[in-house]
């Protein structure tokens, strides 16, 4: 897979990097690498992952030349219509952050969970679920091929909240993958201890997806029992102090969210300074306490991914997964038309994935993954969409 770009630097102010794109510019963070103004890097999610030399980058930047500004071309012909609410916020997306768009990888390494979250098929209490869990070395090994072989410069880290995985076999894995491909690694393993965070931000990894779930504290304690969202949220604050990127949201349609619940989780996101949204329509699992609860409408989904774009025109928002399982083939397209600038690819084996069953449709299995990510680049050049890191 080819989709990143790399750019050139231009300025230098201690960790913030400006970086050159065929003339427009992104800043990105530097945490890892001593570079001078002339360096060639690859950038992901306002994140410097590698520096690469210039000949390796003249290399790509030559097969990109030409694309690069039909692409533009392309995107900002989608863009240019107005009328709705998508439309406006597609238009935008467009002017403010042009036709970059993020495509991250993510490992499932886990579907063993110790909490009973109601909406979640990997509850603990979901005794006829199948569990799996992968080796540290296998996650290694995944990680590395992703990122080596598939290229992907960022990676997200998922599993239930699975306590076998101790501290130092978190360690290990991050280490593991560092060491030798450097990419974003972005944990998703939920409320563990801030210590065990600690220790692997030192290990390399640089962000945090976890969501709030829903800004109405109420709703939150009924969704995920033994659970309260003040603690959720002052994890996520710390984490961000710590220097992680943080990567949050909610679930759309959650049983007795109202619109006012719905506006609130925008904000909400918003005022956690997060780095990017990540939000999608809750999907009920028949085998949770929710199963039988009605399904939130696409035209529900997308609006919100509207509402986000507007109030906030910067923003990186993410078209997450749970969306392509609402709208099945065009859920990727519409997220992505409605102000969605951001995807993610799963690399897990099929294998595993199919027992990764948060709801219905999550999975994907059976899809082969050279296709499946044959088929987002496609899908992202239709739309005329460019693997120009965001930056920050
Ligand atoms: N266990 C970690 C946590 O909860 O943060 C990470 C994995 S968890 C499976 C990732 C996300 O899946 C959750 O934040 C939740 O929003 C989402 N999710 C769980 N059940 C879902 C459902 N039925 N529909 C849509 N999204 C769901
Ligand atoms: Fe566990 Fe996360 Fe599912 Fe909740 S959402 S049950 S914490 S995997």
């Amino acid at each position: 897979m080819c989709y990143a770009i790399p750019g050139k630097v231009t300025r230098i102010n201690k960790k913030i990097i400006s970086v050159d794109y065929f003339g427009e510019e992104r800043k990105a963070r530097n945490d890892f690498y001593r570079l001078k103004k002339g360096d060639y890097v690859y950038a992901q999610g306002g994140f410097i992952v590698s520096r690469i030399s210039e000949k390796e980058a003249k290399a790509t930047l030559d097969t990109w030349q030409e694309l690069f500004f039909k692409l533009k071309e392309r995107d900002l012909r989608f863009s240019e219509k107005s009328g709705n609410l998508r439309k406006a916020a597609n238009r935008l997306r467009q002017k403010k952050s042009g036709n970059s768009c993020c495509v991250h990888g993510i490992i499932e390494f886990s579907n063993y969970c110790r909490n009973d979250c109601l909406y979640c098929g990997l509850r603990h209490s979901n005794c006829s679920l199948t569990r799996y869990r992968m080796m540290p070395g296998e996650i290694v090994d995944l990680a590395n091929f992703s990122i080596d072989k598939l290229k992907f410069k960022a990676l997200v880290l998922q599993s239930g909240e699975d306590t076998w995985y101790t501290e130092e076999k978190l360690v290990k894995v991050v280490k593991g993958i560092f060491k030798r491909n450097p990419a974003l690694l972005i944990l998703s393993i939920g409320e563990r201890n801030f210590k065990i965070y600690e220790r692997l931000y030192r290990a390399g990894a640089r962000a945090a997806l976890l969501r709030f779930e829903t800004s109405n504290e109420a709703l939150y304690r009924k969704m995920r029992p033994g659970h309260s969202l003040k603690e959720r949220l002052e994890l996520i604050k710390k984490l961000r102090k710590l220097g992680y990127l943080i990567m949050t949201g909610f679930l759309i349609g959650l049983p007795g969210e109202n619109n006012k619940d719905l506006l609130n989780d925008i904000k909400l996101t918003a005022s956690l300074k997060t780095d990017m949204f990540s939000f999608g329509p809750f999907i009920p699992h028949p085998k949770t306490p929710l199963g039988n609860e009605p399904l939130p409408s696409l035209d529900k989904s997308l609006d919100t991914i509207a509402r986000a774009r507007l109030m906030n025109p910067e923003a990186k928002i993410l078209v997450t997964t749970a969306l392509e399982a609402l709208g099945k083939n065009k859920g990727l397209k519409l997220g992505l038309l409605s102000g969605g600038n951001s995807l993610m690819v799963n690399v897990t084996p099929d294998k595993y994935k199919r027992f990764y069953d948060l709801y219905p449709d999550h999975s994907g299995v059976g899809l082969d993954l050279k296709k499946k990510i044959d088929a987002t680049l496609k899908l992202l050049y239709s739309l005329g969409r460019a693997p120009v890191d965001l930056g920050l």
